[in-house]
């Protein structure tokens, strides 16, 4: 049986159940939205010393560093979904949107190195 790190919760697009990396069975309630976006879980990790430094501000900067590791998860989790479905899209638009551009990799590896 796979037992899923991630798990979406039904009818709440931007929550999740993540489980605990240290306590099989444990599993924290995580939203994404909470905090203008930064995301809130309720691992002690969180609680204790992420939540106190997003409580300082009334809009805080959603950032990696305010983020545990249960609300990265889910974060990659949703982002993998998102990405095949925009990826999905675009290959039916066919023309592509306004200002985006999809370069083969070898043309973007060859950007890149222009900028060094
Ligand atoms: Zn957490």
């Amino acid at each position: 049986m796979v037992v899923e790190t991630v798990t979406p919760i039904v009818g709440e697009p931007l929550r999740f159940h993540v489980r605990s990396r240290t306590e099989p069975g444990l599993k924290y309630l995580v939203d994404l939205e909470s905090y203008n976006r930064n995301g809130e879980c309720g691992c002690q990790h969180f609680e204790f010393r992420l939540r106190p430094v997003l409580a300082e501000h009334r809009h805080p900067t959603p950032s990696d560093r305010t983020r545990c590791w249960h609300i990265l998860k889910a974060r990659g989790w949703l982002l993998d979904r998102m990405l095949e479905k925009l990826s999905e899209h675009l290959a039916t638009v066919g023309a592509p949107i306004q200002g985006v551009r999809r370069l083969p990799f070898a043309d973007n590896r060859a950007k890149s190195e222009k900028l060094l």
